[in-house]
């Protein structure tokens, strides 16, 4: 295996080499702060976009997102040629100021996608504990014990960087206070000089979709104006990773997400609706009322993902019955979707009844041979979890 991987790498070499180097555009946002947008790579389908900070006599750079993936991968390549190329770009554009940070919220690749070419050149990489754990397997085992020093974890007391010309405050969120985060910590960057709040992947408006008469958010973006509340700050804009959230705008108008707030149809009040509809219910209970559950959910124009995200917060509170009816009635009202019969499997799993968990789990891969769905091997480890869980609420 290891001659087969060898002569890949050196056939791929001057392929990597010669590959076309993402286009690169610098939008001045505001003082001494500019955006940079990384164009489509062979790694990546869309334009993501990093923010430049100038301090006096050095840089900082929020994000290196030279990867397009959030967390739908199995490994974290370092893109080590697409970082050295884009260290470079930054040293000629910049002759006056090294890149002094890196600031990564989160451990997803559109985060930050290159370790190794800038920790070369000295620059320290603020990201948490959690993040890192994931993150570091973008080095080898002597890399991490030679960069170490150069990694600064951030933990619930956040941090700041600045200078008399700018100011980052870094803030740490964790998914106890804050339910939709897609990573157990992320980092959030505000420059109060600048009034600008960066979110990464948290901010995502669904426009063109109404629901009940209202655009809908999605439970991230309600943390992030549960955050900005919280820490009372009051940022005029706010920047997130994905241009295609929000048209093509480099950055959000904080009112747009107040007015967004204030007047969409919360992703959330949808599923308490289904949550308290089947929550602490006996099991027959809620089969008697299959019907009419099913029709007030369509009717009521619910998002049907939100019945499968119910299911498993159901599950995760140790309420399996429950949770095992919902996902019946999922796969009653959304019998093509492979989902729905990976989770009808998993619940069933969770109540014991292992024959059943394989007969759906095998359906699942009857309705799509390709979708990448749970095992027991998985769910008896995620079940031992919750038990775990559960002991220690009693406690
Ligand atoms: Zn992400």
């Amino acid at each position: 295996m290891k001659n087969i991987l060898t002569l890949l790498v050196l056939l791929s070499a001057p392929l990597v080499a010669f590959a076309a180097t993402p286009e690169l555009r610098f939008e001045p946002l505001a003082d001494n702060v500019q955006l940079l947008h990384i164009g489509k790579t062979d790694v990546k389908r869309y334009e993501t976009k990093a923010c430049i900070v100038k301090f006096n006599d050095f840089l900082a750079l929020i994000e290196l997102p030279l990867s397009g993936l959030g967390s739908d991968m199995d490994t974290i390549p370092d893109h080590r040629s697409d970082g050295a190329w884009l260290r470079d770009s930054l040293r000629a554009r910049f002759p006056r100021r090294k890149l002094r940070y890196v600031l990564s919220s989160h451990w997803h690749p559109h985060s930050v996608a290159t370790f190794q070419p800038l920790l070369d050149d000295g620059v320290r990489f603020v990201t948490t504990r959690s993040s890192f754990e994931i993150q570091s397997g973008m080095l080898n085992n002597e890399e991490r014990e030679r960069y170490a020093d150069q990694f600064i974890m951030v933990d619930s007391s956040g941090m700041t960087i600045a200078d008399d010309a700018n100011r980052i405050d870094v803030y740490r969120l964790a998914r106890s206070q804050y339910k939709a985060l897609p990573t157990e910590e992320f980092l959030f960057f505000h420059l109060p000089r600048q009034e600008v709040l960066y979110v990464a992947c948290m901010f995502q408006r669904l426009q063109g979709r109404k629901i009940r008469g209202h655009e809908v958010v999605s439970p991230r973006t309600e943390d992030v104006g549960s955050f900005i509340r919280n820490v009372n700050i009051a940022p005029r804009e706010i920047l997130c990773l994905y241009p295609f959230w929000d048209g093509d705008r480099s950055a959000i108008a904080a009112d747009t997400l107040k007015h967004l707030l204030n007047n969409c149809t919360l992703y959330s009040s949808l599923q308490n609706e289904v949550y308290d509809a089947v929550a602490h219910r006996a099991g027959a209970e809620i089969r008697k009322d299959a019907d009419s559950l099913i029709a007030a959910w369509l009717t009521g124009e619910i998002p049907l993902s939100i019945l499968n995200r119910s299911a498993y917060q159901l599950a995760n509170e140790g309420q399996l019955p429950q949770a095992l009816e919902l996902a019946r009635l999922q796969a009653m009202i959304l019998p093509s979707d492979p989902n729905s019969w990976d989770t009808l499997a998993e619940m069933y799993f969770y109540n014991g009844q292992v024959g059943l968990a394989k007969y759906y789990n095998a359906q699942c891969h009857r309705v799509d041979s390709t979708f990448k769905g749970g095992s027991p091997e998985v769910w008896q480890g995620r079940i031992e979890e919750i038990r775990r869980d559960g002991d220690r609420s009693q406690n």
